[in-house]
């Protein structure tokens, strides 16, 4: 038999086996300081890592370079530190593993399930759903957007907090984007990626990402990875009733009061109160009494937070 297709692309091979029953992240994007709403996150996915018995791992998600916020990276360093949390192993960033993106892309280009896209956002206008216009274009992949097919199928998921989740893919979210056509990387590839590489089990996150995870798990079913647990936690809003974000003002996280911080986020988690110390003994305590049906099942906290 033979053939001229190209050699096909090896799936990625992660290192060893996951015989971890929890590795769980905390992957914030330098987008800006961490805020309040970060540190929930950050204590959140900490917390229930080690309840667990589980590792705890720190992703730097810097691909989407026009929006690294200066000196955010940094920040975000400094306060891992100041709140003296311990990641299991080194800290990973996104934009050192592009080649490890590209290499999942020729591997769904051979499966065929990517395509060219040459639309660019003024020409499709308020539509967010995409038309398929491209798909059956077959346009050279050089200099264009990459878009991945999604078929006709209804995906859900159990979200540990805010119950079962689904999405009707092609109605819902339409053919999405993978790689810009200025060549970043979109975060719905590096997550999938990245979750599987690292040997991930567990994902805790905002919840204004709850609709993103229909894409991931239907990503990551293409490529072969095993489904991930998901629990998108409360989010914290300001006197606006807006997330908390850089672009809403959301201020920097002081790092000279840690301790009140730690404390004010515990409670924002509804979890019982830990005695005021060095941060590290704080978030044992908090460990120790680590519950989740405390934490409240809705997607907005109440009260405001800056
Ligand atoms: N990098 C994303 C953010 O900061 C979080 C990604 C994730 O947890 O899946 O919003």
């Amino acid at each position: 038999m033979f053939s001229n297709n190209p050699p096909l692309t090896p799936p990625l091979i992660r290192e060893g086996d996951n015989r971890m029953a929890y590795v769980g992240r905390f992957a914030p994007s330098p987008t800006g300081p961490l805020h309040f709403g970060s540190l929930i996150t950050a204590v959140a996915s900490y917390c229930d890592a080690k309840a667990h018995q589980g590792r705890w791992l720190v992703r730097i998600e810097d691909t989407d370079i026009p929006r690294i916020y200066p000196g955010s990276e940094a920040h975000i360093l400094r306060a891992l530190d100041a709140f003296e949390f311990e990641p299991d192993s080194a800290i990973i960033f996104q934009k050192d593993r592009l080649e490890l993106y590209e290499k999942v892309i020729q591997q769904l280009r051979q499966q065929g399930q990517v395509y060219a896209c040459q639309c660019t956002r003024k020409m499709l206008g308020s539509n967010h759903i995409y038309q398929d216009t491209c798909r059956h274009l077959n346009l050279a992949f050089e200099h264009q957007a990459i878009r991945l097919k999604v078929e006709d199928v209804t995906i859900c998921f159990d979200d540990r907090l805010q119950g079962r989740h689904c999405s009707e893919l092609k109605k819902d979210l339409g053919d999405f984007v993978l790689k810009r056509r200025d060549g970043i990387i979109n975060y719905q590839l590096a997550v999938v990626v990245d979750d599987y590489l690292q040997g991930m089990t567990h994902v805790v996150r905002g919840a204004d990402l709850l609709d993103n995870t229909e894409r991931q798990i239907y990503l990551g079913q293409l490529l072969g990875y095993p489904r991930l647990s998901y629990l998108h936690l409360p989010l914290a809003m300001n006197d606006q009733g807006q997330k908390l974000s850089k672009q809403n003002l959301a201020q920097a996280l002081n790092l000279q009061q840690a301790p009140l911080l730690l404390k004010q986020a515990l409670q924002a988690l509804g979890q019982l109160p830990v005695d005021m110390d060095r941060p590290a003994h704080m978030l044992e305590q908090a460990v120790a009494q680590w519950d989740i049906a405390r934490i409240p099942h809705t997607t907005q906290l109440q009260g405001h937070y800056v």
